[in-house]
């Protein structure tokens, strides 16, 4: 696969606060990726030194290779809190953008059309932006940074501020984008990095503190547990004790960490067979992506 964009030592600091440290990756092309970070993590500073909005404090940027792209051609940038001016189009707007990404004026209404009917704005181009509801709004922020078919598609947050109508419309729209251009999005919401990401970039209070697939990153923090309820403390307690395996007891529930113990269901099931225990349930836990997110990056 080739190598679209390499970032290495990338930093940013605004006075003595590292908004962004040290911060190294690459992005193959043809690939989406997940940019993760709770508020503040450094997720807006890190898309806007790629996107040439603000100027990194050290390290590089590569854009296939060269240090200098034409960046307004090649990358499309859909800010966190995109601005409209409420008395033009979407049509107008569109038009704009894609004249100001370097398309010329008359192919830039064509295309600007034809994004819009892709974005699902056909109906409303022509009307004001001030018109507008949020999910349309996001459609139309999505449409200036698609116009000019960029190689790189750059989005802060595309989903955060909608509704769920609206997250799944600009979710199926990012996935019918995947399979035409290179994306790297933030979110602060694993389970939207789920749908859509071949690589997940983990960002804690500036740090990149973890970088994998989501497969990668599943196993990694995966914490399988056999959680066994029984009918009473008693028996509970009585499992506890003859278990060959160390066991934590809550009441009538007891967990074994499957992984330190090296056991699996099938072992467990057998010995409370062998014990004749009564039991109401065996199951085994894993982490669930909000886990994995709270301890990838809220943990110290
Ligand atoms: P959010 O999810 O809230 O948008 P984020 O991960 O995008 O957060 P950034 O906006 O990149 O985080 O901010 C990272 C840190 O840098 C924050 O502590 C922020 O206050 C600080 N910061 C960002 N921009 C500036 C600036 N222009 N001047 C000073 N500090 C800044």
């Amino acid at each position: 696969m080739t190598n679209l964009l390499q970032v290495n030592s990338l930093s940013k600091t605004y006075g003595t606060h590292r908004a962004a440290h040290d911060i190294t990756f690459e992005l193959a092309e043809g690939t989406s990726t997940a940019l993760i970070g709770p508020n503040g993590a450094g997720k807006t500073t890190t898309l806007s030194m790629l996107a040439g909005l603000v100027t990194p404090t050290s390290g590089s940027i590569l854009f296939r290779g060269q240090p200098k792209p034409d960046i307004r051609a090649s990358i499309g940038y859909l800010p966190q809190y995109p601005k409209f001016f409420p008395w033009m189009s979407a049509l107008e707007f569109t038009e704009m953008a894609a004249i100001l990404s370097g398309v010329e004026k008359r192919q830039a209404l064509i295309e600007a059309k034809k994004t819009l009917e892709f974005v699902g704005l056909g109906d409303a181009m022509k009307k004001r932006v001030g018109t507008f509801s949020g999910g349309m709004k996001q459609r139309l922020g999505l449409a200036q940074a698609i116009v000019h078919e960029p190689e790189l598609l750059l989005l802060d947050e595309p989903v955060s501020a909608l509704d769920p109508v609206g997250r799944r419309q600009v979710m199926n729209l990012l996935k019918e984008l995947q399979q035409k251009t290179t994306i790297l999005y933030s979110t602060h919401i694993l389970n939207d990095a789920e749908e859509m990401t071949d690589q997940l970039l983990f960002l804690r209070k500036g740090i990149l503190v973890e970088n994998g697939s989501l497969d990668d990153i599943r196993k990694k923090y995966a914490n399988p547990r056999i959680l066994i309820d029984f009918e009473s403390n008693e028996e509970a307690e009585k499992f506890k004790e003859l278990s060959p395996w160390t066991a934590e007891r809550e009441k009538k529930q007891v967990a074994i960490d499957a992984v330190k113990e090296g056991v699996g269901t099938p072992e467990v099931l057998a010995l409370l067979n062998a014990e004749n225990l009564t039991i109401r349930k065996v199951e085994l836990q894993t982490a669930s992506l909000e886990d994995i997110f709270m301890k990838v990056v809220m943990e110290e």
